[in-house]
């Protein structure tokens, strides 16, 4: 996988809504496979305990959940190149 220049940053402020599991286009992707199974899929982003939990490895920091949180909990952090 190409390295990535950026990555989403959580901050403790997170609701637990879950809007941006809904969308993570890595969790949908996951979700139309027909052996789907929620308890096992590496999801880029779930809600664990009342609060969002981001997957490091799958997450493809697209930005889109940094976007959509009502209350602006997760940022989107650009990674200075070597
Ligand atoms: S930044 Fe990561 S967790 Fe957020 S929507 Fe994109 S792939 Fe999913
Ligand atoms: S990070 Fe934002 S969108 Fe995701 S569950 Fe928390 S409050 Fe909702």
């Amino acid at each position: 996988m190409a390295k990535k220049n950026k990555r989403i940053e959580q901050s403790d402020i997170c609701i637990g809504c879950g809007i941006c599991v809904s969308i993570c286009p890595v969790n949908t992707k996951l979700e139309k496979k027909d052996e789907f199974d929620p308890d096992d899929a590496q999801l880029a982003i779930k809600v664990y305990s009342g609060k969002a939990v981001l997957d490091e490895e799958t997450c493809i920091a697209c930005g889109a959940c940094a976007r959509i949180c009502p209350v602006e909990s997760l940022t989107i952090i650009e990674i200075p190149s070597e």
